[in-house]
């Protein structure tokens, strides 16, 4: 990708900065030719040329890391902070704003245990398959809450609120401690690290005063550098419960048989309801099936379902801790379904000892789901569309069929879940599409902004964005015309005088000017 230079700035202006950084990481870390640029491209985005690094430094140090923010901040670069950058669907390592500087952080990879207490400390490049390596090798009695794509990094996933399929899934929610560069180059530890040398860093969540932690996630406030990281115990057994739906319509009960139990408990991993495409894209292509125009039509989809033995939905569901807790829980369960439904539910246990199911339900990190992007054929990709919602099974079913009607006015197989919070649903639907066809692409944005405005008309929010749609999406969050993004752009100036973090990030602007990415 050829160079676009920063705001502002000209060729020699920018050699200068890189000059400058080159100084602190070592030239070899400074990546600025075409090719490097392409590695910083978000492979998955319809429209690539719109968000381009104009070149990406790599420290391998927090002091590092505060010296590139001190340049950054003298000569007026903005800087994207990435941990491994493969937040596909999301925008991947690319910045909101063409001509920012990717900040590589993936060559940090330190990883601390306290083992007595299951809690690790992880730097930004530490990633999934990482991590469990390590949880493995050493023998911890512990195991990581992986993501459908593990091969992206701990941290960057759990800034960015990522979930997993373990009762520790709600990743943001189990970070403990956070250690941050200020865009002016200090350097912060949040909670009981901000007493130094504090053995409770990673295990009491607050301190003493404000807790910051939430601040510095979908935020571009800060460039965390270690993150503390809750584990899950060993379970002594998991039992497996899956049931397929036969009927769209069962989405409904479906939810509100589940939702008492996830309140109360009983169920502590969030469970989640998908669609039959879900299986069939990481298995098969939509050729195999059907080459017509349009979305694939119910005969079709049949189909697929009868050879996969598929329903129209999939509940999956795990329940762990020790046998004669998960038995019991697994009889409640089952008994619950049973009062409401005649469809089978599929019991599986696994005991300590046994060969473990290779999925991340049971701690082990996964790549296959990415496979669903290549469904259409092609350089395939696709976005993610995901508000939340209440726990009710009549608004879920009523958003489900508003989106699926969407899904096939523009031509689109509809990828669909509901993943059930303590207290919420997020509906994760996944826009797959085929990079190299343009009439498909040109469809991609129009049909995106449609969802988007039918989830605002009723007041659903989107949990997370695409870089193209984070103004889109702020915009949509408007009690007291945006108050909430008047309070982040107050703190914003406040910290960021300068703006180099991360312009444009989670529709923060500010005082930089609105570029790239606006609604
Ligand atoms: P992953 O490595 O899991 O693929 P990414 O590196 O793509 O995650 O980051 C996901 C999001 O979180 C991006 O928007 C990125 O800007 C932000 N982010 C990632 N790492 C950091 C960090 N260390 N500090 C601040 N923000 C970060």
């Amino acid at each position: 990708m050829q160079l676009v230079l920063p705001p502002d700035h000209t060729q020699s202006s920018f050699d200068a900065a890189l000059r400058a950084f080159a100084g602190v990481v070592g030239t070899e870390w400074v990546l600025a030719t075409d090719q490097d640029r392409d590695t910083y491209l978000d492979h998955y985005g319809f429209d690539q040329a719109a968000h381009v690094a104009a070149a990406a430094v790599a420290p391998s140090s927090t002091e590092e890391v505060r010296a590139v923010v001190r340049l950054a901040n003298e000569h007026r670069i903005p800087l994207w902070p990435i941990s491994r950058g493969k937040n596909f669907g999301y925008g991947s390592a690319a910045p909101v704003v063409s001509g920012s500087v990717v900040l590589d952080l993936s060559r940090m990879k330190k990883i601390w245990l306290d083992v007595d207490n299951g809690t690790v400390l992880v730097e930004p490049g530490v990633g999934f398959y990482d991590l469990f390596d390590y949880v493995e090798k050493n023998d911890i009695p512990y195991w990581i809450s992986p993501i459908g794509n593990s091969w992206g990094s701990v941290a960057g996933n759990a800034l960015d609120r990522g979930v997993g399929y373990t009762p520790y899934g709600d990743h943001s929610d189990r970070v403990c401690g956070l250690e941050v560069v200020l865009p002016d180059g200090d350097l912060v530890r949040t909670g009981m690290g901000a007493m130094s040398d504090s053995e409770s860093w990673t295990l009491h969540p607050y301190g003493f005063g404000p807790h910051w932690d939430q601040m510095f996630m979908q935020s571009n406030f800060g460039i965390v550098t270690k993150l503390g990281l809750w584990l899950m115990p060993k379970p002594e057994t998991i039992i497996s419960l899956d049931m397929e739906l036969d009927q769209k319509e069962d989405l409904g009960w479906a939810i509100n048989t589940l939702a008492p139990m996830r309140r109360s408990g009983l169920i502590q991993q969030s469970p989640s309801i998908g669609n039959w495409l879900r299986a069939a894209a990481v298995l098969t292509k939509r050729t195999d099936w059907y080459t017509g125009p349009g979305a694939i039509p119910e005969e079709v989809i049949s189909a697929i379902r009868q050879r996969f033995g598929l329903g129209w939905w999939s509940i999956n569901l795990r329940l762990y801790g020790p046998e004669e807790i998960t038995s019991a829980t697994a009889n409640v369960v089952q008994s619950t379904f049973a009062s409401r439904t005649q469809y089978p539910m599929k019991r599986g246990l696994w005991r300590e000892g046994m060969p473990r199911e290779q999925q991340p339900f049971a701690g082990i990190p996964i790549t296959f789901p990415l496979a669903n992007a290549g469904w259409h054929g092609g350089r395939g990709a696709h976005v993610g569309f995901s508000p939340a919602l209440p726990q009710n099974g009549d608004k879920a079913l009523a958003q489900f069929q508003r989106t699926f009607a969407r899904y096939n006015e523009f031509g689109m197989d509809y990828h669909g879940s509901f993943a059930l919070g303590e207290r919420h649903i997020t509906n994760v639907n996944q826009v797959l599409y085929n990079k190299d066809d343009k009439q498909m692409v040109a469809q991609v944005d129009r049909f995106f902004r449609a969802l988007v405005d039918d989830a605002k008309a009723l007041r659903y929010g989107e949990y997370r964005a695409h870089i193209t749609y984070m103004d889109l999406i702020a915009e949509s969050y408007d009690f007291n015309a945006g108050a909430l993004w008047r309070l982040n752009d107050k703190l914003k100036v406040a910290l960021d005088p300068n703006g180099i973090l991360a312009p444009g990030k989670s529709g923060i602007w500010g005082n930089s000017p609105r570029r790239g990415g606006a609604a």
